[in-house]
C-alpha cells in the first residue's frame, strides 16, 4: 500500500492487432480495495484490457499506471498483479496445496512460510483440510476456488479476473459471486473483473466500465449505470430498456419537456454535460419495471401480449405511433386483457435522455 494515489491508472490506452481496432483510447482510474467491473458483450475488449494492465500485452500507446508507477514495458511477474483465468490453469495432477504454493515457490519463500500461508488461504476459500486432494478430486466449484486462492497467496496489490466463473452452472456462479465479494473485502485487493453478464457485474462491483466496440462507453455505480445510462448502448445492455425518439419542446434545468411522433407530451430528465435545445431530437430509455398502466392520463397504447414469466408478468404495448413498449408488472398485480385501449405514465425521473 503506498499513497501514490489511484492503484492503477490507464490512460489513453490503445491497442490493435493488425488492423482490429481491440481498445481504442481507454482511460480508467481505479482506487485501492476497489471493486471495478469491465462489462460488455463477446469482443468488446475487455479480456485485452485487463491483460494490459497484468503485462501479458502491451500498448500501443498511451500509459498505465500501478500506484503512481508506469509499468509499460515492465513483465507481468514484476507488475504485483496476479490473474485469475476463465479455464483456472492450475495443474490437474497435483494437490490444492501443491497448486496453491506454486508462486510462493516460485518466489522462494521458505518452506514453513509456504505452508502457513497455504493453511490460512485454504481456510480463506472455505477449503480447510483439502490440501492432500488432486484437482481431479474435487468439484468445478472448488477448483474456482483454487485458481482464486492461487492468484490471492502471492498477496498481490491488484487482481485481475477474466470471467472467472464462466465455467459454473448457474446456482454455483451465484454462490460463488457471493463468497468472492466477501474474500475481496476481507482481504482488501483491487479487483478488476471481466464478465459479459449483467447481473454479475451489478452485484459485485463497486464500479462498473461499460464496454462497447474498444470504448467505455460509461463508468459509473450500478445503480447509476442502471438508473441513468448515458448511451442506448448501456441502456440496452444493462438490463431491459424501451428506447424512444422524441422531439424536445421546453427545458428546465435536468428537466425535460419531450413530445413522442404521435404527438403525446411527457416530461423526461436529462443528465449529460452538454445544454440540451428545444425542437432536438433525443432518445430516451424507460425501464420497463417504472411504467404505470392504471393511469387514466399519459400515452395511449393497446395491449399486444401478456406473457407471465414468475416474479414479473411482462406486458408488451403498442403506442400510437408505431413503436412498442415493455412494462413488467409485478405479480398479484391487475393485469390489463389483450387488446385493452390503456394509458401509460412514469415518473420524469424515471424517463431517461441517452446521448
Ligand atoms: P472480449 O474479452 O471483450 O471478448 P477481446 O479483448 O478478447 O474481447 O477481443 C477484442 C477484439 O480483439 C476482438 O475483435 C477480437 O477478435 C480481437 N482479438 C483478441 N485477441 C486477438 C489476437 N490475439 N489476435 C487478433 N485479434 C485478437
Ligand atoms: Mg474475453
Amino acid at each position: 500500500m503506498t499513497d501514490a494515489g489511484p492503484a492503477i491508472t490507464i490512460s489513453r490506452v490503445v491497442k490493435y492487432y493488425g488492423d482490429v481496432l481491440a481498445v481504442n483510447d481507454v482511460s480508467l482510474m481505479v482506487d485501492e480495495g476497489e471493486f471495478v467491473t469491465l462489462l460488455g458483450p463477446s469482443g468488446c475488449g475487455k479480456s485485452t484490457l485487463l491483460r494490459m494492465v497484468a503485462g501479458f500485452i502491451e500498448p500501443n500507446s498511451g500509459d498505465i499506471l500501478l500506484h503512481g508507477k508506469s509499468v509499460v514495458g515492465v513483465p507481468p511477474y514484476r507488475r504485483n498483479t496476479s490473474m485469475v483465468f476463465q479455464d483456472y490453469a492450475l495443474f490437474p495432477h497435483r494437490t490444492v496445496a501443491q497448486n496453491l504454493a506454486f508462486g510462493l515457490r516460485m518466489r522462494k519463500m521458505p518452506r514453513p512460510d509456504i505452508s502457513a500461508r497455504v493453511t490460512a488461504m485454504l481456510e480463506l476459500l472455505g477449503l480447510p483440510g483439502m490440501g492432500e486432494r488432486r484437482i481431479t478430486e474435487i468439484s468445478g466449484g472448488q477448483q474456482q476456488r483454487v485458481a482464486l486462492g492461487r492468484a490471492l497467496v502471492v498477496e498481490p496489490a491488484v487482481l485481475l479476473l477474466d470471467e472467472p466463473l464462466g465455467a459454473l452452472d448457474f446456482k454455483l456462479r451465484k454462490q460463488m459471486q457471493s463468497e468472492l465479494k466477501r474474500i475481496q473485502r476481507q482481504v482488501g485487493i483491487t479487483f478488476i473483473y471481466v464478465t459479459h453478464d449483467q447481473e454479475e457485474a451489478l452485484t459485485m462491483s463497486d464500479r462498473v466500465a461499460v464496454m462497447n466496440a474498444g470504448q467505455i462507453e460509461q463508468c459509473d455505480t450500478p445503480e447509476r449505470v442502471y438508473r441513468y445510462p448515458r448511451s442506448s448502448f448501456v441502456a440496452d445492455f444493462v438490463g431491459e430498456a424501451n428506447l424512444m425518439t422524441c422531439r424536445v419542446v421546453a427545458t428546465q434545468g435536468e428537466i425535460v419537456r419531450v413530445r413522442n411522433q404521435s404527438g403525446e407530451e411527457f416530461l423526461a430528465r436529462f443528465n449529460g454535460d452538454r445544454q440540451i435545445a428545444v425542437g432536438e431530437e433525443v432518445r430516451l430509455v424507460v425501464r420497463p419495471e417504472n411504467i404505470r398502466i392504471d393511469s387514466q392520463d399519459g400515452l395511449h397504447g393497446t395491449v399486444e401480449d401478456v406473457v407471465f414469466s414468475g416474479a414479473m408478468a411482462k406486458v408488451s404495448i403498442a403506442l400510437a405511433d408505431g413503436s412498442h413498449l415493455s412494462v413488467a408488472v409485478p405479480a398479484g398485480n391487475a393485469l390489463p386483457a389483450k387488446s385493452a385501449r390503456v394509458a401509460l405514465s412514469w415518473d420524469a425521473d424515471n424517463a431517461v435522455i441517452v446521448a
